[in-house]
């Protein structure tokens, strides 16, 4: 029986869309997540069919499991294009990313639906030849980690992760064991200069002081919001912080909040409410569509990361001190075109026991 560790990304390896990491140990093979990207407004999926051309797999039918960290686009929303090609594979989520790909997907949902199992913290699952089991992500609500005990071997892949508390979910939480190969989403591993100064969620906050001049100076507010899940963050932020903003939401997002209010996490005010029909007064829009050209509103980028920076994420690497760190889901510092990695200040810390691998996508490697 081989006990070979292989690791390709399908997709998501330098760069941010279509996450889905191949990870074989001994015979069984897996995907963990399964996201699409966007470039110019074109979809794509994972190149799933660039398995087919290496020695690891003859048929994708021998993917048996796929673990998806969490709802976000680029993590999850390529699983029905996967299950087309796979109808039998077991796919693993918490149910609260249940809850949230059920309203980003929409119908397309209903056609993966059997083939899922929700799982929570800690649980375990155990197969043949290894054990799996999940851990809180922060990031978003839903979000986690998986640890895989492979022959003696701790492997942990973290999806998107934040080492800090956002407006709905509490700081990430590591497993107790030594990790030897971590599986790194690093978004700001090689983004030297990107800090959000120790403030948790730096950008939801400068998207909310827009809001608040605006507002004051009677401006109508239009939020657009790129991923549905985010409009359910800033809602959180705009009432905590402006009680007395009235926000309209889109059906999209609604459709979300709903499922959270369900879910016993209370997310709208008494002043909030769907957008049926456009305020009359000063408010603020919350939509996924684009606003409408030379309309008089103050018009407000809703994006934002909720993703460690390149200090935490250096933080992080260290306190795991894993033997083997990939490195995916890792743009390079497109501004400033700078060398400096998560790689090269820990191959300085005497402390460091880690090795890195930043592989490109269809590139694969034993680990
Ligand atoms: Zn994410
Ligand atoms: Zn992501």
């Amino acid at each position: 029986m081989s006990d070979k560790i292989i690791f390709m990304p399908l997709g998501g390896a330098q760069e941010v869309g279509a996450s889905c990491y191949f990870l074989k140990l001994g015979e069984d093979n897996f995907l963990l997540d399964c996201g699409c990207g966007l470039t110019q407004g074109i979809r794509f999926a994972p190149q799933f069919n660039s398995l087919l051309a290496t020695p690891y797999l003859q048929d994708l039918h021998q993917i048996s499991h796929v673990f998806i960290s969490h709802a976000h686009i680029d993590h999850c929303a390529a699983l029905p294009d996967f299950l087309q090609l796979n109808e039998r594979a077991a796919v693993y989520m918490t149910d609260l990313t249940q809850e949230i790909l059920s309203a980003q997907l929409e119908e397309s949902f209903d056609r993966i639906r059997q083939n899922i199992s929700t799982v929570t913290f800690l649980q375990k699952i155990p197969l043949p030849t290894l054990e799996v089991s999940f851990y809180q992500a922060g990031h978003i609500p839903g979000a986690m980690m998986t640890l895989i005990k492979f022959r003696g071997k701790n492997i942990l892949y973290t999806g998107d992760y934040s080492t800090f508390p956002t407006q709905l979910v509490g700081a990430a939480m590591l497993p107790e064991e030594p990790i030897d190969i971590l599986i790194l989403c690093g978004l700001h591993a090689r983004h030297p200069f990107y800090r959000s100064f120790g403030e948790s969620d730096a950008a939801l906050k400068r998207i909310l002081h827009r809001i608040y001049h605006a507002l004051r100076r009677h401006k109508m507010v239009y939020c657009q919001v790129t991923q549905i899940s985010k409009g359910v963050e800033l809602i959180k932020l705009i009432n905590k912080f402006l009680p007395n903003a009235e926000i309209f939401i889109d059906e999209r997002v609604m459709r979300i909040v709903r499922r959270f209010e369900n879910l016993q996490i209370p997310i709208m005010n008494e002043r909030d409410r769907p957008l049926i029909f456009f305020p009359r007064k000063p408010a603020v829009i919350l939509s996924t569509a684009p606003p409408f050209a030379n309309s008089n509103m103050e018009i407000v980028n809703g994006d934002f990361s909720l993703h460690d920076d390149f200090a935490a994420t250096v933080n992080f690497v260290r306190r795991v001190n894993p033997k083997v760190c990939v490195v995916v889901h890792s743009p390079p510092d497109q501004r400033f075109h700078a060398s400096t990695t998560l790689e090269q200040i820990l191959i300085n810390d005497p402390d460091s026991r880690t090795s890195f691998v930043f592989p490109e996508t269809c590139e694969s490697f034993e680990l």
